[in-house]
């Protein structure tokens, strides 16, 4: 039985761990510290690290990892990954023997240029780009992308788990509520993950059926959403202009400048 679990890093990262009989993979490790002491803890050996983007809380920990365990290293084929042994792109598939495990591989840029996420059968590793209730920051994508990405994630299963990696979603959710106040489920999502978040537990992952239901980057199409939107800016109503507008709001909003 295929387990995943957060080893946190940093203030809010996850470093996400499948691991199955002392063997584990790791998802954007930025930190090498915590992962060793998992893995020795665990008695687990660590069989190849996946990154999804360059970002430094997410590969800061690879060549500290390689040098270490001396594994494979998977990333972007248009990024710069530290230490990286194979490149991957959109549509190739990942084998990881020592777990019987594959991962498919999407290019979603828009964070970052060449940003990718892995999809494990239902779970899907998607780094920066999807957050709980949220997405990332355009660093050097264009909205168009970053928006065409998320569609794509979105027209995944209802029932995938979204595994991100940064704890965002209280928050997200605050902005949500800003976006869509007449949300029911929403307002369910906000109680259930301030009690998960009480019991120091992380909201993750979620699922691509209640990012759908919940999360305004992905309801830009959903009359209250553009209602909220055209108050707060200038712009038309299509789909496109109202992610931007969205986006650019949350930019400009103090929690949200300090964000990696
Ligand atoms: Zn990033």
């Amino acid at each position: 039985m295929l387990n995943i679990i957060p080893i946190p890093a940093f203030k809010d990262n996850y470093i996400w761990t499948l691991h199955e009989r002392q063997h584990a993979v790791v998802v954007d490790p930025g930190d090498a510290a915590p992962v060793r002491a998992w893995l020795e803890k665990h008695q687990s050996r660590l069989s190849a690290i996946l990154c999804t983007h360059h970002h430094h809380d997410h590969v800061g920990g690879v060549c500290e990892l390689v040098q270490l365990y001396n594994v494979p290293v998977y990333g972007p084929r248009h990024e710069n990954i530290p230490c990286l042994s194979h490149a991957v792109g959109e549509g190739d598939l990942i084998e990881i023997e020592e777990l019987g495990i594959q991962f498919k591989v999407l290019d979603i840029p828009g964070h970052t240029r060449g940003h990718v996420a892995y999809l494990n059968e239902n779970a899907l590793f998607c780094g920066d780009t999807l957050f709980g209730c949220g997405c990332g920051r355009l660093f050097e994508g264009t909205a168009a992308q970053l928006h065409h990405s998320l569609q794509r994630l979105a027209q995944l299963a209802g029932d995938t788990r979204v595994y991100c990696t940064h704890e965002y979603t209280e928050a997200n959710i605050c902005f949500a509520l800003a976006c869509e106040p007449g949300n029911a489920q929403l307002i369910q999502r906000q109680a259930d993950a301030r009690e998960l978040r009480a019991a120091g537990k992380p909201t993750l992952p979620s699922t691509i059926a209640l990012e759908k239901a919940t999360n305004p980057f992905l309801r830009c199409t959903e009359a209250e959403v553009i209602r909220t939107i055209l108050q707060h800016g200038p712009g038309d109503s299509t789909e496109l202009a109202v992610f931007t507008a969205m986006r650019e709001w949350k930019n400009a909003l103090p929690q949200d400048k300090r964000l990696p």
